[in-house]
């Protein structure tokens, strides 16, 4: 479709960033594109309405730049996971595992409660560690999952299946 011609028209592919062997994506070109960047959003925002989300989730950091106009666009609030130690009010985490090592990240446990329907946006689903770990922070603050939407999925990953567990039914709408 046009859309999807036009976003990944605007995105770059960078060999070997940050390490060797890695094809990077990069979405600044799309960024300084307002059109494509408009055409994002308003994609995402229809998401957020769609799946009748009354929050909107961004994972740092490229998830912020994305998910904050959606928020705006959808008349919702949004809500940032950020990495651990960022965020100055009372937290909840979730650890999870990297290729190397592991990290971890936290949300305000105020941002989320019971009658939430949250939906989180993020730039790329790669392995789908982060996202899985997001999904599992969303759940355990009390609130529901209405989705997942990226920019762009890298399907030989397999984080798609990865991530069928914790979303427990609710969409995943890759662009
Ligand atoms: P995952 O946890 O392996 O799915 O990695 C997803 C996270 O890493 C997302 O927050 C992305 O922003 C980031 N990421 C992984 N690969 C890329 C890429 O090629 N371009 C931009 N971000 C990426």
């Amino acid at each position: 479709t046009d859309i999807r011609e036009l976003l990944l028209s605007r995105i770059r592919d960078v060999a070997d960033y940050p390490e060797p062997g890695v094809m990077f994506k990069d979405i600044t070109p799309l960024l300084a594109d307002p059109a494509a960047f408009t055409a994002l959003t308003d994609a995402l925002a229809g998401i957020a309405e769609r799946t009748g989300a009354t929050k909107v989730v961004g994972l740092e950091a490229r998830g912020f730049i994305l998910a904050a106009p959606v928020a705006v666009r959808a008349g919702l609030g949004f809500i940032p996971v950020r990495k651990a130690g960022k965020l100055p009010g009372a937290t909840l985490s979730q650890a999870y595992d990297l290729e190397y090592g592991s990290a971890e990240i936290e949300v305000h446990a105020e941002d989320l409660r019971g009658e939430d329907r949250v939906l989180v946006v993020d730039d790329v689903l790669a392995t789908g560690g982060t996202a899985e770990a997001s999904l599992q922070l969303i759940r355990r603050a009390g609130a529901e999952v209405a989705g997942l939407a990226v920019l762009m999925e890298l399907g030989f990953l397999g984080g798609r299946a990865r991530l069928e567990p914790a979303l427990t039914g609710a969409p995943l709408e890759a662009l």
